[in-house]
């Protein structure tokens, strides 16, 4: 049976994972609507990753004979000015996501909840591989500027992107 701290955290890291899933989603459509659709393609995906991440968890918890509980997901903002400024708003929220995984392991540590310190080692490797995605399409924006062809180009090879399931 599973301590009730450590589940009430990993529940309520199922809701930041179903929000993320929410405002990619919101991004998606976003820019489906601005005509960029390799950029809509992109956080398509990453929609379809969050949900990924909420899942396992729910997974997870089921298994070590928890409550999955699901809470209502909050609201997301619907635009963006540019996609450098929706791009800069993914990174600063995978950056508090990664802060919320961290917290998570370091209580699963002060529980002494070795399953799942364990489980969490593969959303700790997950955050990293998120941040630097991002980061390195901001440093495209950042090369291309207001250039149309750059940002049409970029479009072009976000549209390539197709989801595969995470290991988790
Ligand atoms: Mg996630």
């Amino acid at each position: 049976m599973i301590n009730k701290k450590i589940e009430d955290a990993l529940n309520e890291q199922i809701n930041a994972e179903m929000w993320s899933a929410y405002l990619y989603l919101s991004m998606s459509l976003h820019f489906e609507h601005e005509g960029r659709p390799g950029m809509a393609n992109w956080y398509r995906v990453q929609f379809q990753e969050e949900q990924a991440h909420a899942l396992a968890l729910m997974d997870y918890l089921n298994a070590r004979d928890g409550k999955v509980v699901l809470a209502p997901i909050a609201a997301v903002p619907e635009t963006w000015e540019s996609p450098k400024d929706a791009f800069l708003a993914t990174l600063e929220h995978e950056q508090k996501v990664t802060a919320l995984i961290n917290n998570l392991y370091a209580l699963a540590e002060e529980e002494k909840d070795f399953a799942t310190r364990q489980k969490l080692n593969t959303f700790v490797a997950e955050q990293v591989e998120e941040e630097d995605n991002v980061r390195q399409i901001l440093d495209d924006l950042n090369l291309i500027g207001n250039d149309g062809t750059g940002l049409y180009q970029l479009d072009r090879e976000l549209g390539a992107r197709t989801f595969v399931a995470p290991t988790l």
